[in-house]
C-alpha cells in the first residue's frame, strides 16, 4: 500500500511511523518541520483524567497514555516522556460548568471507579513533594495527585518517529505544502503540492491538524472544526523547585527542561483574540508570570523569556475525528484535540485499520461520518 501522510506533528509522525512499520510505502509531506505546528505550543499533559465527559472518550485517552508508555520500548534511551506526577486543585469540567462544583471530589471517585491512578494528598504531603509551592495558592482546596501522569516533549517525539519511519522502515520525507487532493470521481488518488509536484497513493491520510481543511477543495469533504487559541509563556532557567506538573485555578505550570517553566491558563486563553503579538510583554503572558510567582514565590523576580500562541485543532463537537470521510474513497482524516495524549495510540490504530484491515472499536464513536448526513 502506498500512503501519503500530510503533516508530521505528534499525530502525523505517529501515523507515518506505524504505517511504515506495518509495511506501507509511506511518503510524509510536511510544510514546516516535524513537530513545528501546534505540537510545539502545548502543555502536552498525557492524560485521561480530564476526559470524563464520556466513558468512550476516557477510554480512548487512557489508551493514548498506555500507547505512549508502550512505544518507549521501541526507542531505547528516549527521554521525551516525563512522568513525575501531576497535582491538581482545579477540575476542568467544573471550571467549564460541566460538573457539580459543590463536590470537588466527585471527579476523583469517578476516576478511581474507572481504574485511573489518582489520590488525594494532604497539604503536608504536597509540601514534601513540592517544597517551593506557596500553601496560600492552594488554600483549602483538596489536592488530587496523579502519580503516574506526566508530559511529553512532542517535538523530539515527532522527530524521532519521523526519523525511525525513514531509517527503519523506508519512509520518504518530502518538504512542501499539500495544496489540493487529486480526485477521480468519488475517490482520492493523491495530492498536488504547492510547487506543482503531484504524488499518487492508495490512501491520503490527512494529519494536518488545524490546517486540516485548507487543502480540501470541496466543502462536503471538510470536517467542521471549532479551533481555539492558546498562549504559552516560558520562564528562563530558574532555581525554583517544581518536579510535578500543576493544574490549578491560577495557572497550569510544569518544568520545561534546564530549569525553565512552561505556564498557561484556560481562563487567560479565552481572552485571546488573535495569534499575533507573541512577545514577553503580551498582557496574558505577564499575567501568567504573576500567577506563577503567586504559586511559587521563588519566581517573584523572574521575567517571561518567550511566548508562543497556537490554534488547537478541535472538531466541532470537541471529540476526535478519525477515519474515512463519507463520499471520498482512499482518504482518511485524523484530527483531534489532545493530540499529544492520543498520538501514539492513533498511530497504532490507523495502521491497524488501513494496513491490517482491523477496525478499532476504540474509534467507533469518533468517526468523521457523524458530521455528515
Ligand atoms: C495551549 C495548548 C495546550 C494544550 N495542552 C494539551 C495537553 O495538555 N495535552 C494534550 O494531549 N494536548 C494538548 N493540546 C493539544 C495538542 O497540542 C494538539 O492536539 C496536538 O499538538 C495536535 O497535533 P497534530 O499533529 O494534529 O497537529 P500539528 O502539531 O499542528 O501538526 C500538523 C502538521 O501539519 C503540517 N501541515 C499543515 N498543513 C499542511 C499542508 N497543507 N501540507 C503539508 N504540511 C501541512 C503542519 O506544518 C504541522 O507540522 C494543547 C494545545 C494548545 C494550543
Amino acid at each position: 500500500m502506498k500512503a501519503i501522510v500530510v503533516g508530521a506533528g505528534v499525530v502525523g509522525a505517529s501515523v507515518a511511523y506505524r504505517l511504515a512499520q506495518a509495511g506501507a510505502d509511506v511518503t510524509i509531506v510536511e510544510e514546516r518541520r516535524p513537530g513545528g505546528g501546534t505540537s510545539s505550543v502545548t502543555y502536552a499533559w498525557v492524560n485521561a483524567c480530564e476526559k470524563l465527559t464520556s466513558h468512550a472518550y476516557f477510554r480512548l485517552n487512557f489508551a493514548g497514555r498506555q500507547a505512549h508508555e508502550a512505544i518507549l520500548a521501541e526507542f531505547p534511551g528516549a527521554d521525551w516522556y516525563h512522568r513525575p506526577g501531576v497535582l491538581q486543585w482545579q477540575d476542568a469540567e467544573a471550571e467549564a460548568g460541566g460538573r457539580d462544583g459543590t463536590d470537588p471530589l466527585s471527579k476523583l471517585r469517578q476516576l478511581v471507579e474507572w481504574g485511573y491512578p489518582a489520590e488525594v494528598l494532604s497539604l503536608d504531603d504536597v509540601r514534601k513533594l513540592e517544597p517551593d509551592l506557596a500553601p496560600e495558592a492552594i488554600g483549602n482546596a483538596p489536592v488530587i495527585h496523579y502519580p503516574q501522569d506526566g508530559w511529553l516533549d512532542p517535538v523530539p517525539y515527532a522527530g524521532a518517529l519521523v526519523g525511525a519511519a525513514i531509517e527503519r522502515h523506508g519512509a520518504q520525507f518530502m518538504e512542501g505544502r499539500a495544496e489540493r487532493l487529486v480526485l477521480a470521481g468519488d475517490r482520492c488518488e493523491g495530492i498536488v503540492l504547492a510547487d506543482g509536484r503531484a504524488l499518487t497513493a492508495d490512501v491520503v491520510v490527512n494529519c494536518a491538524g488545524r490546517w486540516l481543511n485548507e487543502f480540501i477543495e470541496r466543502p462536503e469533504h471538510r470536517i467542521p472544526l471549532a479551533p481555539t487559541l492558546g498562549i504559552v509563556a516560558y520562564t528562563p532557567p530558574s532555581g525554583a523547585r517544581l518536579h510535578s506538573a500543576l493544574r490549578t485555578p491560577l495557572v497550569n505550570m510544569r518544568p520545561d527542561g534546564g530549569g525553565r517553566f512552561l505556564l498557561r491558563s484556560n481562563e487567560l486563553d479565552r481572552l485571546l483574540e488573535t495569534d499575533e503579538g507573541a512577545v514577553p510583554a503580551h498582557p496574558q503572558a505577564q499575567e501568567l508570570m504573576r500567577r506563577a510567582a503567586k504559586t511559587i514565590p521563588a519566581l517573584a523576580k523572574v521575567q517571561v523569556e518567550a511566548v508562543r500562541i497556537a490554534t488547537r485543532p478541535i472538531p466541532k463537537d470537541s471529540y476526535s475525528a478519525v477515519g474515512p470521510v463519507p463520499g471520498l474513497g482512499n482518504y482518511y482524516a485524523v484530527v483531534t484535540h489532545s493530540g499529544v495524549t492520543l498520538g501514539a495510540f492513533l498511530g497504532e490504530a490507523v495502521a491497524d485499520e488501513l494496513v491490517n484491515g482491523r477496525s478499532r472499536e476504540e474509534l467507533a464513536e469518533f468517526r468523521p461520518s457523524r458530521f455528515f448526513n
